[in-house]
């Protein structure tokens, strides 16, 4: 397993991977990697030649009081995972090395990152457009992957690589999940006992809610949202936000929305987690004729 710590080692790296004619495929990650960054690496490997995953906790992306000091590392057994699941190289920069003292020029996208996640971290995916920009210059690759667990930020991605014409590939991979449903991620580790056997609840209140538009579209969308909202709370959940929003805009749906994004962000004690499911509700001709059977 290659390790890199600096941008020229990466950049040198990749023009002789590229030289000898192989593609690239890159797993932007922070560490502490988990089955959910497995699935990515596994994807990219079946896609390209070269696998590259880069381990960095991205400053630029956490709020002033967020958890970017106590964010879980595991850089040694990271690299061990990376390497048994395909990948040749690591890139684990420092934040000295990936942000000169001067750095002022940021990437922002403009209208996805105001809603969700986006309104309690107003400067979130400015840090991880910004970060994903450079990666994508660095490592250059033919194609990215990145999890449906975070759906607007891979939504955000795509946008930007639209927008700004990255030739690059975005590949979104489905949720991995817990054997009860609860999806992975880095910030489990922070649960109490007791939260971890509360959270969950998430899962299943999206779960339910998306059953319920597949078979009755989204006439009694508010009441579905209240009544999920009524059951995180009861499981001891702090509610950031439990949405339906259109899958594609991030405006909110409304009768005539096709896909849906229907997302959570909860917390538990101090941990924030988010999930989401992506629903086509039943169009309202359909469900008038169910419910007419
Ligand atoms: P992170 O290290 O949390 O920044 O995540 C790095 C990448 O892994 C992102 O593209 C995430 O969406 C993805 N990811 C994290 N958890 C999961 C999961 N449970 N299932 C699928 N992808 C995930």
């Amino acid at each position: 397993m290659k390790i890199f710590r600096t941008r020229a080692e990466l950049r040198e790296f990749v023009a002789s991977e590229k030289k000898a004619g192989r593609s690239i495929g890159l797993v932007p990650t922070m560490g502490f990697l988990h089955a959910g960054h497995f699935a990515l690496i596994d994807m990219a490997c079946t896609l390209a030649d070269t696998v590259i995953v880069s381990v960095f906790v991205n400053p630029t992306q956490f709020g002033p009081n967020e958890d970017l000091d106590k964010y879980p590392r595991s850089f040694e057994a990271d690299c061990r995972n990376s390497e048994a699941h395909g990948a040749v190289a690591v890139f684990a920069p420092t934040p000295e090395t990936m942000y000169d003292r001067d750095f002022s020029v940021w990437v922002s996208e403009e209208k996805l990152s105001k809603v969700l996640c986006g309104k309690t971290r107003p400067i979130h995916f400015r840090g991880v457009c910004t970060v994903v920009a450079k990666l994508f210059h660095l490592a250059q690759p033919d194609v990215a992957c990145f999890g449906q667990k975070d759906a607007q930020q891979a939504l955000i991605i795509q946008k930007m690589v639209r927008d700004l014409d990255f030739p690059v590939r975005i590949v979104v991979v489905p949720i991995v999940r817990e054997h009860d449903g609860l999806a992975l991620s880095s910030r489990n580790k922070y649960l109490s006992a007791g939260e971890r056997a509360a959270a969950p609840v998430i899962h299943r209140v999206l779960t339910a809610i998306a059953e319920a538009l597949r078979q009755h579209g989204m006439a009694a969308s508010s009441t579905l949202l209240e009544a999920g909202k009524l059951e995180l709370e009861k499981a001891g959940g702090v509610i950031d936000y439990l949405e339906m929003r259109d899958a594609d805009t991030l405006d909110m749906a409304d009768s005539s929305a096709r896909k849906i994004l229907l997302a959570a962000a909860v917390k538990f004690g101090t941990t924030r987690l988010i999930d989401n499911e992506i629903v086509v509700p039943a169009s309202q001709t359909e469900s008038s004729q169910t419910n007419k059977r």
